[in-house]
């Protein structure tokens, strides 16, 4: 599926230090930032550098390099926040998804139990 980036996507102006973020981690190929909405104790947003707008098209149009960095950050991420217990990665995509912001993003959410979530 082709798809046109939208690069004045607010993830896209955080990227270019346009619009500030509360880093969590960053690498050569992705930045993870605090959620300004959080909804557990752990809430980060893991972002690739690249202009990908979705997780499918994240996986199929990345580098292997930007896939292992943006991966990196995840780990690293579970690392920071201690989240040996276990947490959820989500990544919205699209319409039925319920995505808001087209740069492709996974949500890293943990801290507290979070319940069963299959809706
Ligand atoms: O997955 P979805 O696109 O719906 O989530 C976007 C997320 O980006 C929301 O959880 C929202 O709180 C977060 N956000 C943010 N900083 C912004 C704008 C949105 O953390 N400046």
């Amino acid at each position: 599926m082709e798809y046109n980036y939208d690069d004045q996507n607010i993830f896209a102006k955080i990227l270019r230090g346009e619009i500030p973020n509360k880093t969590a981690f960053e690498n050569d190929h992705a930045l993870a930032f605090h959620d300004i909405n959080p909804q557990a104790p752990v809430h980060v947003l893991v972002i690739p550098k690249g202009p990908y707008m979705s997780l499918d098209h994240f996986a199929r149009d990345a580098s292997a390099d930007e896939q292992v960095g943006f991966f990196a950050a995840v780990a690293a991420v579970c690392e920071k926040f201690d989240l040996g217990q276990g947490f959820r990665g989500i990544s919205n995509t699209r319409t039925h998804g319920v995505q808001e912001v087209p740069h492709y993003h996974m949500h890293i959410l943990g801290g507290r139990p979070l319940g069963r979530m299959l809706d």
